[in-house]
């Protein structure tokens, strides 16, 4: 039985101040039943996640790392630098970084291999545009994204990988893809990699995410191949993040 985990990615958005709100009423919410929890910020809040989460059921990450390990490479940052910082999750090829920084699949899965490297968990983002669902592409075009990925791993990573399934058309948006079109990537996906490890297949977790909120989360969440969510606008809040959580749990 797959574990449900909800990870909220708050993109570019936070103050020292609102995170300490945020994050305090997030881990006096959580109960940590049947879910697992995780922030992921960026990159200068990583300190105040470690020092207000560290002891507590909730994990925080980042939202990207350098594909390289050290060196002259100004503005990025090392995925050992990640885990200086007790992160225990990193995105990788999220949809705005494919598109605002040309984040081709192979650079995604050279940055998936450095995050597991370090020890990290990377949460790799495949999801179509609209135009490419419009011309009927969308199970070429993440299996594609996926390929890249399952390419440079050894099958034994692929137990150490996240999925996470988030249309391009459907990121906040307010279009929630709805739950039967969810499930059917989800399923596509989870053959894919069953096709190089079937165990793997079986244990690996695929988030969906694109404006899911506590309205539509429930239904999302009881397909048999949706694990669980990358929220981004309802990470923002407590309240709602909470809903998420509380509805996978
Ligand atoms: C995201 O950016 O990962 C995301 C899912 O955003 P939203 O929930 O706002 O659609």
């Amino acid at each position: 039985m797959r574990r449900k985990l909800v990870i909220g990615n708050w993109k570019m958005n936070g103050s020292l101040a609102g995170n300490s709100v945020l994050l305090s009423g997030i881990v006096e919410g959580y109960a940590a039943r049947n879910a697992d929890c995780a922030v992921c910020v960026p990159a200068p809040y990583l300190a105040q996640c470690q020092t207000m989460l560290k002891g507590t059921p909730l994990s925080w990450g980042a939202q990207d790392v350098s594909a390289y390990a050290a060196g002259a490479y100004t503005g990025e940052v090392a995925a050992s630098m990640l885990q200086d910082f007790g992160c225990r999750y990193v995105l990788c090829g999220h949809s705005e970084r494919r598109a605002y920084h040309q984040e081709s699949s192979e650079l995604v899965a050279q940055k998936v291999l450095a995050a597991l490297n370090a020890g990290l968990t990377p949460v790799v983002c495949v999801g179509e545009t609209l135009e490419q669902r419009e011309a009927g592409q969308s199970a070429l075009v993440v299996c594609a994204q996926l390929q890249a990925v399952l390419d440079v791993l050894e099958t034994p990573a692929l137990e150490r990988i996240v999925l996470a399934y988030e249309p391009v058309w459907a990121i906040g948006t307010g279009k929630t893809a709805t739950p039967a079109i969810a499930q059917e990537i989800h399923a596509l996906l989870r053959k894919q990699v069953a096709k190089r490890n079937a165990d793997a297949a079986a244990q690996l977790q695929i988030l969906y995410g694109g404006s899911m909120k506590p309205d539509n989360a429930r239904d999302l969440l009881a397909q048999p191949d949706i694990d669980g969510g990358l929220i981004g606008g309802a990470a923002l809040k407590a309240a709602d993040f909470l809903g998420i959580v509380h509805a996978a749990e």
